[in-house]
């Protein structure tokens, strides 16, 4: 008979009550709509594109970029918050 460990379940309660973990960082992903392929990432309210060989540009909004993965032209308007 073994004692069950149960001190996995680390649960902190520390008054407030949000259980979430929320990221304090700014960063959002920018996805493709139509299949969900990583476009971009917002930063300081503007998109980060990251394409092959490291070419890389900061773009302000709005902004289009066609899907790598399925060609969608996908739009993002503003940074999400
Ligand atoms: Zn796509």
């Amino acid at each position: 008979m073994t004692t069950p460990f149960n001190s996995r379940q680390a649960a902190p309660t520390n008054g407030s009550g949000a259980a979430t973990t929320r990221s304090t960082t700014s960063n959002q992903d920018w996805r493709c709509t139509r299949c969900d392929k990583l476009l971009g990432v917002c930063r300081d309210g503007r998109m980060h594109l990251r394409f092959a060989r490291g070419h890389e540009y900061l773009v302000g909004f709005p902004v289009q970029a066609t899907c790598r993965g399925c060609g969608t032209l996908n739009n993002a308007t503003a940074p999400a918050r």
